[in-house]
């Protein structure tokens, strides 16, 4: 199967680099090697391109550099401000706080930190997979430390009212942080808009590399180092820059947030093109998630009688790339989590494809598989 005859709508899971940033990593895997600590001037250029990029992320978000501090992807920075915040704070607290439909980067950091005596609350949310403000404020109680939850789901695409959460976690002066991994470069993302202290990234999500992210750190939060070694990301993250990586995320993202509006209203015709054909031929067919404060271009469909997994096999055989759900669970054969906090039944859930568009779709892309699904899905029922 060549690129050509290939329709990829998986980009949930990770998408295409943009052909911008691969452009502009090269240089820094070949000529201009050189390790951005060092004092002579071949290694002050690879700190000057770490030092750019770094701006360029900052403005992209509405942070100043000095906020944004390199990692090597989402876990990290999600284990990094969990982990370390938690263990900063222990002695206000040891109580934390996150959605019922986080990421298994936030959920097992959790269950990690049981370990060493924390407890946590998973706050539920509704059947369109919102949290509430009433139910989080429910959820804290006087030894919370840190509140954890998402601005888009990976699922389902549900976009949090992120402001409205901090204003909660802001009353009781509980640290917020929130995993932006499937918003960042899809949806207007500001970190002064959203209020929050900490908020995870990951590059290959938006066009970028794969093996980078960033954490964003509001200057005023004092965030341990998470990795021990040498004085990189100002002593707070030891390790050699990913220059080329670091390098390829700003462009990507730079490029991504340049076309936002366009991308965006393509992203929401493919979606609607996707959903109305599909109710066209598949009437019971269900669709997750909020239906207006979502992500554009990712669509979670569940159809009875079916297993999500069998379909997604034989679209592969046609050339056709979605997932069932999260790709880092696609060997986990259990029932989403989120599915079921939405109250999904196991057997709906079981028969659950998401479909995630990206800029490089288009209508007929959309229309094509919804075809195909509906095609397969007469077969299978
Ligand atoms: N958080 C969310 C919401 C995600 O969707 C993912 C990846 O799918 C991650 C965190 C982990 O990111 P990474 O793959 O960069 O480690």
């Amino acid at each position: 199967m060549d690129g050509k005859t290939r329709i990829y709508a998986d980009n949930a899971s990770t998408t295409e680099i943009d052909s911008l940033a691969f452009e502009a990593m090269l240089p820094y895997l070949q000529d201009k090697y050189s390790n951005p600590s060092s004092l002579h001037s071949f290694g002050r250029a690879a700190r000057k391109a770490v030092e750019s990029a770094r701006l360029e992320i900052a403005e992209c978000i509405g942070a100043t550099p000095q906020e944004i501090f390199f990692t090597s992807c989402g876990t990290e920075s999600d284990n990094w401000a969990i982990k370390s915040m938690a263990k900063a704070l222990s002695e206000k607290g040891k109580h934390l706080v996150a959605s019922a439909i986080e990421h298994k980067a936030v959920l097992n950091c959790l269950s990690a930190l049981e370990q060493d005596g924390f407890a946590e609350t998973l706050v539920p949310v509704d059947s369109c997979g919102l949290v509430s403000k009433s139910n989080l404020s429910a959820a804290m109680i006087s030894g919370t430390t840190l509140v954890s939850i998402m601005l888009a789901n990976n699922e389902i695409g549900t976009v949090q009212d992120i402001p409205g959460l901090v204003e909660v976690a802001r009353s009781r002066k509980v640290v917020f942080h929130t995993d932006a991994v499937q918003a960042i470069g899809h949806i207007p993302v500001n970190v002064a808009v959203l209020g929050v202290d900490l908020l995870s990234a990951s590059a290959h999500k938006f066009n970028g590399p794969k093996g980078v992210g960033f954490l964003f750190k509001r200057n005023e939060v004092l965030l341990p180092s998470f990795m021990n070694g040498g004085y990189q990301e100002a002593g707070f993250r030891a390790g050699t820059e990913n220059v080329a990586g670091i390098v390829g995320m700003a462009c990507a993202l730079k490029n991504h947030i340049s076309s936002l509006a366009e991308n965006i209203n393509r992203l929401e015709s493919m979606a609607f093109r996707f959903k109305s054909r599909i109710s066209e031929k598949i009437p019971a067919a269900i669709f997750n998630g909020h239906p207006t404060q979502c992500l554009p271009g990712m669509v979670s469909v569940s159809l009875p009688g079916i297993s999500g997994e069998s379909l997604l096999h034989l679209l592969d055989l046609k050339g056709i790339y979605v997932s069932t759900g999260a790709a880092c669970n696609s060997k986990d054969t259990v029932v989403s989590h989120v599915l079921r906090a939405i109250n999904l039944s196991d057997a709906l859930s079981t028969g659950t494809l998401r479909v995630s568009f990206s800029k490089d779709n288009n209508d007929e892309d959309a229309v094509t598989i919804a075809d195909t699904i509906a095609g397969l899905y007469n077969k299978l029922a």
